[in-house]
């Protein structure tokens, strides 16, 4: 595999694992505030994140090289509510589109074909991350400091 691709893939490994990380820390803000919904979701979310991780690291192993395993960003140290940890997931999650498409567009530079269409399930799953975060964020942005709604909200979130 070219250098630049194993790169690309072992950095890519390293984000998701980061963005778990990040989904845990929001979800221990979620459950200390009392929003034991939020927390559910961002619990199950960065499962999906070390699942991500995962399907790198296999495709870095059937390539018949090795993933490396870097320090991990830390996460911030505190979020001022609900409204604020969903800006922040839908920003993070356009930044894992732009490393995708990065990626991606490695991938076709080289002529890596395999990691090309490796990285289209990311592509596609990418759309639907965003999507969703910015779907959550306009909600609670539009509930504001209204306790009734944020706990029916809550409780959709605790559904996943
Ligand atoms: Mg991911």
């Amino acid at each position: 595999m070219k250098e630049k691709i194993l790169k690309t893939l072992n950095e890519q490994m390293n984000a998701e694992y980061y963005s778990a990380y990040l989904y845990l820390s929001m979800s221990a803000y979620a459950d200390r505030t009392g929003f034991k919904g939020a927390a559910h979701w961002l619990l199950r979310q960065a499962h999906e994140e070390r699942e991500h991780a995962g399907k790198v690291f296999k495709f870095i192993l059937e390539r018949g090289e090795t993933p490396v395993f870097k320090d991990i960003e830390a996460t911030p140290p505190e979020y001022g509510s609900l409204e604020d940890v969903f800006k922040k997931v839908a920003s993070h999650e356009h930044h894992v589109t732009d490393l995708i498409n990065a990626a991606a567009s490695a991938a076709l530079d080289q002529r890596d074909h395999a990691a090309y269409s490796f990285f289209q399930w990311f592509v596609d799953e990418q759309m639907e991350e965003v999507s969703i975060a910015n779907d959550i964020l306009g909600k609670f942005t539009a509930a504001g400091n209204n306790p009734g709604i944020l706990l029916s909200l809550d409780a959709v979130l605790g559904q996943r």
